[in-house]
């Protein structure tokens, strides 16, 4: 039954995999979901599995969670823009945006946890700077499935869910190093004593086909694709997938040359837009001490990704040569006037990330590299948690269990079985 829905392809060498593989074996290219149904059709119950035709799951569950996009007025007036469409996928419902944790996160978490139960897993593990650990969290709870959360400890704070969470959720906080690359250890170790499944960030491709969404409604509701797509990144997944959903697009007759890939980090960390720039390549290891301290100046501490994909086949690198892309380093100033801007002209206010985002947008106009005719769409990833708190009652998701970097190891957590494991 499920070979007929899709196979998974290699962007590499184009060898095809069964479901639910996170990689090919023969190179280190990401595997893509080819549907078997290539016409789009999406539903109209109004969230993401409108578009199931292009979710890997077969099942799909009732939920706030999706896409919401809509014509800017303020802003595109204010900086000459004839055709801005603003996606908006934090909370916010006076433009429709419900999505429960805040975050375009919340697009990943459900469509993963449905794939992998219906392929026989029965629980997952990932590593998160915050925003994903609580989408995972709500979908865990949501469908009472087992998912531990490795999570450094600045990100404590974000870690709520708008119900009560479910004891299937476990939280594993990283104490001593802000430094998420002890986290993404902490969960392979994880993965590997305690015989938990990796959740494949990147590689997953329930993660990027939920994510790829938010074009897919673009397509719905404006009949075509933007010639632009701005989005601030840290991984730069949920670009691959905006991509990856103009290739299906493309294919299915709905427009015909790919958004151009506007990705924007917050200044002075900026791998992807370094790398891209400068024609060199990312290594996570070189001057870690000098990433570290880069990282702590970010107002946008979700965008911090030392180990972005970004020259594997199908990653980054690829999705903007393929675009005609460009990247962008945004400082937190510019990225706080510009979310003052959003607040004026659009009455909402963004997160901090969507600020990136919304100052790259202003750096692409003013330099010319969007035209004030063309057709762009902004990606809102998220917001702040002001207005969601305003709704509903918060409640904290409490860690099981605290490791230190020195505690990453395979005795260490084999001894914490009992109280990582669901
Ligand atoms: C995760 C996140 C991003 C960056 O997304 P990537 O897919 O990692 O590039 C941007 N904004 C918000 C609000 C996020 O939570």
């Amino acid at each position: 039954m499920h070979a007929k829905k899709f196979v998974l392809r290699c962007v590499g060498c184009g060898e095809t995999h069964a479901p639910p593989a996170l990689r090919c074996d023969r190179c280190d290219g990401l595997l893509r979901t080819d549907y078997a149904k290539q016409s789009f059709d999406p539903r109209e119950e109004n969230n993401l599995f409108d578009f199931r035709d292009w979710l890997p799951s077969f099942e799909a569950v009732e939920t706030t969670i999706g896409p919401v996009t809509y014509r800017s007025e303020g802003l595109a007036e204010h900086l000459g823009l004839d055709d801005l469409v603003i996606a908006f996928n934090g909370y916010a419902p006076e433009v429709g945006a419900r999505n429960p944790t805040g975050s375009f996160k919340d697009f990943e978490a459900l469509p993963t946890l449905l794939y992998f139960r219906e392929y026989g897993i029965d629980s997952l593990v990932l590593a998160s700077a915050g925003n994903t650990a609580r989408a995972f969290a709500y979908a865990a709870t949501l469908l009472d499935y087992p998912v531990i959360a490795v999570v450094p400890k600045r990100a404590s704070p974000g870690l709520w869910l708008p119900c009560k969470p479910s004891t299937a959720v476990r939280v594993v906080l990283i104490e001593g190093s802000d430094d998420y690359a002890f986290a993404i250890d902490a969960s392979g170790l994880i993965a590997e004593t305690l015989g938990v499944a990796p959740e494949g960030g990147v590689r997953n491709v329930a993660r990027r086909d939920g994510m790829s969404t938010t074009m897919l409604e673009y397509a719905r509701r404006f009949g075509g694709l933007p010639a632009h797509y701005v989005q601030a990144i840290g991984s730069g997944t949920g670009a691959i997938a905006v991509w990856e959903a103009a290739l299906r697009l493309r294919v299915a007759g709905i427009g015909a040359s790919l958004p151009a890939l506007h990705l924007a980090q917050n200044a002075p960390f900026t791998p992807v837009h370094d790398a891209w720039t400068g024609g060199g390549s990312i290594d996570p290891e070189a001057n870690v001490e000098d990433q570290l301290r880069r990282i702590a100046r970010i107002n946008a501490p979700v965008l911090a990704n030392r180990t972005p994909p970004y020259a594997m086949p199908g990653g980054v690198r690829d999705a903007l040569a393929e675009t005609g892309g460009s990247t962008y380093a945004v400082t937190n100033e510019e990225a706080r006037g510009a979310a003052g801007l959003f607040r004026d002209l659009e009455g909402l206010s963004v997160g901090p990330a969507a600020a990136v985002a919304t100052a790259a947008m202003i750096q692409a106009v003013r330099s010319g590299r969007i035209g004030e005719e063309d057709a762009v769409l902004l990606h809102i990833t998220g917001n702040n948690d002001d207005r969601i708190r305003r709704d509903f009652r918060l409640h904290r998701v409490e860690p099981v269990a605290t490791l230190r970097p020195e505690d990453i190891t395979q005795t260490h957590v084999a001894r914490l079985r009992a109280t990582i494991l669901p």
